[in-house]
């Protein structure tokens, strides 16, 4: 039995937080079932491709205020990625607007919170594999210019830019074109994100970024030997540049253990808190994307369940809030602050654009932020 303390105490957290969650695949089933997100799907039991993880209703249920909705367009779906993508982004801004009441697209932060504040979910756009580019920096700002605002520089596979995670050797660091599109990033302030990509790769395009990059969806290496996740090395480098890892749910890459119940996603957490300190972990549930989730947490509706758990674990109120939302707003802020609006509008002197600049510097201490204990 959970004491009624815990309870309420998780509650008041989940509430007043700005839970965000990096990465959800939902629009594959939109796009491949014409699954509808205003309609409460039942949950999903064990594992079958396109059961959904997430809708409206339950977004709604589990306090969700923000979620990151990825791209995907594999070389085994599609020749022509960058029409796949295209599509799909028109196929988002079409359920958007028939959903305008409950779901509204977010190009910021500042967006995100104001949609929040509405009382609507706030919906940011995420490219799973920068091959969706093919090559072409004018399309970095054509997918931007629509709504693209993390963007996975590998997927299943390397690609023109870096190599992926899948590859047991690096054929590839960062590519020319490579550097280019995480310059093109930075410009615009949108966030690169390194999950799926090589520990080399990781490593190069993380030097070349001049804002925090986030892994969208991953976990840790010491906990679960794969190449998915994230080794100490690749945890401290992140966070030296005011990073953050969206924790995995998905049970294969959290544990052996393919049972695994919602604690061994806290286990996770708790390790890179340990490791590079708490204000370096978000949510990165992956819901959609033909996983199974763990015990305990079997859809978006049941997330306060994690909240209880990071209240269970000992974690402070500010590093929960961090945790649910508040980490990656600051990364968000971040690459805002040096992207080339961030610069124009603190040269402007906006007092808005002086407190990013200041979360920005905060950022890049935070190695010397002391770790959780
Ligand atoms: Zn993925």
């Amino acid at each position: 039995m959970i004491p009624d303390s815990i309870l309420d105490r998780a509650r008041a957290l989940h509430e007043s937080s700005l839970v965000t969650d990096l990465h959800a695949d939902t629009f594959l089933a939109v796009r491949y079932k014409g699954s509808d997100i205003a309609r409460r799907h039942a949950r999903p039991i064990g594992w079958a491709p396109f059961m959904l993880h997430c809708d409206l209703p339950r977004w709604r249920e589990g306090g969700v205020r923000a979620q990151g909705l990825g791209i995907v367009a594999t070389k085994l779906m599609t020749r022509s990625p960058r029409e796949h993508a295209r599509a799909t982004i028109a196929l988002m801004h079409e359920t958007f607007r028939k959903n305008a009441g409950e779901v509204e697209l977010v190009r910021d932060p500042d967006e995100l919170e104001a949609a929040a504040g509405r009382g609507k979910l706030a919906a940011f756009l995420g490219l799973e594999g920068a091959h969706m580019y093919e090559g072409d920096l004018e399309t970095v700002r054509e997918l931007h210019e629509k709504g693209v605002r993390y963007v996975t520089l590998a997927h299943f596979f390397s690609n023109d830019v870096v190599s992926s995670s899948s590859e047991k050797h690096a054929s590839v660091k960062l590519t020319g074109f490579g550097r280019d599109v995480v310059r093109e990033l930075n410009r615009l302030g949108a966030l690169v994100d390194l999950a799926h990509v090589h520990e080399e790769s990781f490593h190069a395009a993380l030097d070349a970024s001049e804002s925090p990059a986030i892994v969208s969806h991953g976990g840790c290496r010491a906990l679960r030997d794969h190449h998915r996740n994230l080794s100490d090395s690749q945890l401290h480098a992140l966070a030296a540049r005011g990073g953050v890892v969206g924790v995995i749910f998905f049970p294969w890459y959290l544990s052996r253990n393919p049972l695994v119940s919602l604690e061994r996603i806290v286990d996770h957490m708790e390790h890179i808190a340990r490791t590079v300190g708490a204000r370096h972990v978000a949510l990165g549930s992956d819901w959609d994307g033909f996983v199974w989730m763990p015990r305990g947490l079997p859809d978006a509706a049941a997330l306060p369940r994690l909240t209880v758990e990071l209240v269970r674990r000992g974690f402070s109120d500010d590093e929960i809030h961090g945790i649910l939302g508040g980490n990656f707003l600051r990364a968000w802020r971040s690459a805002i602050a040096v992207s080339d609006a961030g610069k124009v509008s603190s040269r402007q002197g906006a007092s808005r654009n002086t407190s990013s600049e200041e979360s920005h510097r905060r950022g890049a201490e935070s190695a010397e932020a002391s770790p959780r204990t």
